[in-house]
């Protein structure tokens, strides 16, 4: 049962609009049942999340930096993980 490549891409890339409250209804459960599903995915989501929480605790202002780094390093290696 290997994840799909686009599949998954669609799923991370809605992961920020889903946090920011702007996916419909269905895309919302789409997504949750790719995340039930998927581990890898579940992953990044859950380090998207803590990263995403703790920026807006610290009203993301001088954040962004190192929003990035954490980001492409959670990238890193959610992709190394696909193998
Ligand atoms: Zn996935």
């Amino acid at each position: 049962m290997a994840p799909k490549e686009d599949c998954c891409h669609s799923v991370v890339d809605a992961l920020s609009d889903h946090l920011e409250g702007r996916v419909g209804f269905w895309d919302r459960l789409r997504l949750k049942f790719h995340l039930f599903r998927c581990p890898i995915c579940m992953r990044y989501f859950r380090q998207f999340k803590k990263v995403y929480q703790s920026c807006d605790q610290m009203n993301c202002e001088d954040l962004p930096e190192d929003f990035d780094r954490i980001m492409s390093k959670v990238l890193g290696q959610w992709k190394g993980n696909k193998g």
